[in-house]
């Protein structure tokens, strides 16, 4: 069962921050990095994580600093000017067993285009 009380460094997200996995990035800045979804969702499916430790929103929005929790959500306007998407798009975060959450490291899905969702 996924724990979201207890970040296990071992999970696919971290992984991918370590560079053991390889993955598309789309954007990175000091505490943030973006890459494509490997299961695309939407035309545009990216997922935007903190560099940090995080489990899940939850403790994202409780344990990160001002600065932090300020840093990602600009970072989620740049990502969308990037990838021009001028026109609109859907954020969602999915918390827990009961949200979905299948990765414990806390991430945006940013979707546009043709969802399935
Ligand atoms: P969650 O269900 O936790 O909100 O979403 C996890 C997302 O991570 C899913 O959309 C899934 O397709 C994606 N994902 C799982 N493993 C990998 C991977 O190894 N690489 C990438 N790029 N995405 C992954």
């Amino acid at each position: 069962m996924i724990d979201i009380k207890n970040y296990n460094n071992q999970n696919i997200f971290a992984k991918i921050l370590r560079n053991e996995i390889p993955s598309e990035k789309v954007y990175e800045n000091d505490h943030v990095y973006a890459f494509n979804d490997i299961n695309p969702q939407a035309k545009t499916h990216v997922l935007i994580i903190p560099k940090a430790n995080y489990c899940s929103f939850t403790d994202f929005s409780e344990n990160a600093s001002s600065t932090e929790q300020a840093n990602f959500y600009k970072s989620i306007k740049e990502i969308a000017k990037k990838l021009k998407l001028d026109n609109g798009y859907r954020l969602t975060t999915n918390i827990g067993r009961d949200g979905g959450q299948e990765v414990p490291h806390f991430h945006f899905h940013l979707l546009c285009g043709k969802s399935i969702l």
